[in-house]
């Protein structure tokens, strides 16, 4: 229903104050690399779609980005764009396919060396998550209460945590399950 209504110029800015750390730290791999191995073009293809993208852009935002890297417009047509035309359902067995939810990213295909997908919370080493949060400028008490989330195997409280103390809220009234749940109640905290 959100189709179309993000352009994409705005998705380096959501993406720092709207996205879920998964997505954040996909979305940055891929502008720094200008390119995304399978798992993470899925799992963020799927949840930018969910928040509007529509197929045209999501080619066009793909491209531009691949065709940066090793990628030639010929060789990213050929190899890609079926890839991503086949997430929203115009290829293949035409599913339309639904953006992954916190419980399939934190059970299912975990990252390996090389990939940026999974969820920070569950996969990342607690020190190199520590930086992360660092780097996104947590305070280092909210740092120690998310990690402290994390030891208790509490990941979706986590990433909770994080939207609290990124948003300035005491208390995020809901319960998050899914990543696009989460820019949804960012953007109505936000007023975006
Ligand atoms: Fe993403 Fe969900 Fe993990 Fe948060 S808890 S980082 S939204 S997978």
């Amino acid at each position: 229903k959100n189709v179309g209504k993000i352009s994409l110029e705005q998705i380096d800015s959501l993406s720092g104050k709207s996205f879920p750390l998964c997505m954040r730290q996909i979305h940055q791999s891929l502008r720094e690399n200008h390119h995304l191995r399978h798992g993470g073009r899925m799992q963020y293809g799927l949840f930018l779609k969910g928040i509007g993208l529509s197929l045209e852009q999501a080619l066009q935002f793909w491209r531009s980005e691949f065709i940066k890297g090793k990628v030639d417009a010929d060789k990213f047509d050929k190899a890609y764009a079926y890839s991503i035309r086949h997430m929203f359902g115009k290829e293949g067995k035409r599913t339309d396919y639904t953006p992954y939810s916190c419980m399939k990213v934190i059970l299912s295909n975990a990252p390996s060396q090389g990939d940026h997908h999974g969820c920070p919370f569950r996969h990342s080493d607690p020190e190199l998550l520590k930086q992360k949060l660092q780097f996104y400028k947590v305070s280092p008490s909210g740092i120690s209460q998310i990690l402290e989330l994390v030891k208790g195997m509490h990941y979706q409280l986590a990433c909770q945590k994080y939207f609290e103390l990124t948003h300035n809220l005491e208390d995020a009234s809901f319960s998050l399950n899914h990543p696009n749940q989460y820019f949804i109640e960012s953007q109505k905290v936000l007023g975006g």
